[in-house]
């Protein structure tokens, strides 16, 4: 099965930061393990078009860490849509993370985020996750079955991939036990199974990965990647992390 590792960099880069990726690149076309895994880096809006221009035809994919929830142009201050971001060769989008929940996106503006992305030929990587709050409260797999019933949609069958982030997770260097994950990973999968009648859906974890916690997250079998964060801004990392998961 492919894996994925997409490194999420937030609010981080400028044009000079495309050296990081130009290791990262470098280590992937030398790389024995190289066809077993795609690398997806979500840059802010502002280097999307840099990004794609510089790795076409390389081993790095390009995608938007958001998309609006409108199809082509409109007047909204900001925005930037799922049109937009296919125009300037991303083919991915990163839709509902907690930070942009945080911010306001709810359940209905993520069904459309999600439904313009899918009208446009945007892969999209939909984030879930339960907070604190609701993991002490035992509401993980509820918290998580709306997030998906709420959103997904059969025709989806072959544009979506799920990250599961625990919120408490993100950011902290607080990750979930083994067996915690391996069962909400195949909760995660069940769901999205039925719902979409996708024979293998695609689940990554997303938390706190870094080089030494993927030593743990790769034992579980029924992970498909790593949505990382804070370790993909660093070319070390985000290689070690690939490497120590093939050791
Ligand atoms: C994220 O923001 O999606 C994330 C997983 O961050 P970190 O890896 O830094 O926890």
């Amino acid at each position: 099965m492919m894996k994925y590792f997409i490194g999420n960099w937030k609010m981080f880069g400028t044009p000079k930061s495309l050296s990081i990726l130009n290791k990262v690149n470098y280590f992937i076309s030398r790389d024995k393990n190289k066809k077993k895994y795609k690398v997806i880096i979500t840059p802010p809006f502002t280097l999307i078009q840099t990004f794609v221009d510089h790795f076409k035809n390389k081993k790095i994919s390009i995608g938007a860490q958001n998309s609006y929830q409108k199809e082509k142009f409109s007047s909204d201050t900001g925005a930037i849509s799922p049109f937009m971001i296919r125009s300037v060769g991303a083919k991915y989008t990163l839709i509902g993370h907690s930070d942009n929940r945080k911010e306001g996106d709810t359940d209905k503006i993520l069904k459309d985020k999600v439904k313009f992305a899918s009208k446009n030929n945007l892969k999209i990587i939909f984030c879930i996750g339960e907070n604190k709050f609701q993991k002490n409260k035992k509401k993980t797999f509820s918290v998580l079955k709306k997030q998906l019933m709420n959103v997904l949609e059969k025709k989806l069958i072959d544009n979506i991939i799920i990250a599961y982030e625990p919120i408490w997770s993100i950011g902290t260097g607080k990750i979930p036990s083994k067996n915690e994950l391996t069962k909400s990973t195949i909760f995660i999968k069940s769901i999205v199974k039925k719902m979409l009648k996708k024979k293998t859906p695609i689940v990554l974890y997303g938390g706190s990965v870094d080089e030494n916690s993927v030593n743990l997250f790769k034992q579980i079998k029924e992970i498909d990647g790593f949505l990382i964060g804070g370790a993909s801004k660093s070319s070390k990392k985000f290689i070690d992390i690939i490497k120590n998961y093939y050791t």
